[in-house]
């Protein structure tokens, strides 16, 4: 997750270990045989269904004219990425790992719900940008805050569960911000990690005030930015529902 601010295609393409087609729906997921000390993570991706989930998610909701892979990969840390060569969204087997150390700087040992909560908001980032290219949607503001803003959408349509895995994603981007590594790395296009945290649990407290009431605060949801949090969110729901209009699937 700290690694997904990589963009563009890597060099990781093997041949397919396995593939499935959410039911036909031009979606396709390809585990590739993992690597070395990456096993445990594709074990834990695939006993969780974290991959499937938000292809099944995606793919109930729109149809895409062009095919979409998803590559589930061993990658040495270069990070979750979509190509827009390819149309490939790639996941790698090492964020579950990277993941877990992220929250382990911040305390002890996390669920392995959060783990795989922050897995499936990084699915949904970068389904995000397949998305974008493949159905030629219109950006609202910059495509890293329009990815994540879908990421943010796709998990509060699920209610209660959902909002608590935004929260854990939330939370993750936080703790990378307070413990971050990549300052040497430059600038990207990506909001900071900090400010990423901020709006994603604006929008839960946008989408459902009265369950997370405790949210507000100064180094959680500053007061200010809160009172917005409704009108904020029901702007970011509206922006992805008119883009995504015209590809809903019927019924
Ligand atoms: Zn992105």
């Amino acid at each position: 997750m700290v690694l997904a601010a990589v963009a563009g295609a890597s060099g990781c393409q093997k041949p397919d270990a396995s593939r499935t087609d959410a039911a036909g729906s031009g979606i396709v997921i390809r585990y590739e045989k993992p690597t070395g000390s990456d096993r445990d993570d594709a074990a834990f991706l695939r006993r969780r269904k974290v991959v499937e989930e938000a292809v099944s998610a995606v793919a109930a909701l729109v149809e895409v004219d062009r095919p979409i892979s998803v590559g589930v990969v061993s990658c040495d840390g270069e990070g979750s990425s979509y190509d827009p060569e390819l149309t490939h969204v790639e996941v790698c087997y090492d964020e579950v790992s990277e993941t877990r150390e992220l929250f382990g700087r911040a305390g002890p040992r996390r669920a392995d719900d959060d783990v795989a909560a922050v897995m499936l908001e990084t699915l949904f980032h970068e389904t995000a940008h397949a998305l974008v290219d493949v159905l030629e949607l219109r950006v609202q503001g910059r495509e890293e805050d329009f990815a994540d803003q879908f990421a943010a959408l796709m998990l509060l349509r699920k209610g209660a569960v959902g909002e608590a895995q935004l929260l854990a994603a939330a939370e993750a981007w936080q703790v990378s911000e307070v413990t971050n590594e990549n300052v040497d790395e430059g600038p990207d296009e990506h909001s900071s990690d900090g400010r990423r945290a901020v709006n994603h649990r604006c929008y839960v407290y946008g989408a459902a005030a009265g369950r997370h009431p405790g949210l507000v605060g100064p180094d959680t949801l500053p007061v200010e930015r809160a009172k917005g949090c409704s009108e904020e969110w029901k702007a970011v729901r509206a922006s992805w529902t008119t883009a995504l209009a015209p590809h809903l699937r019927k019924g």
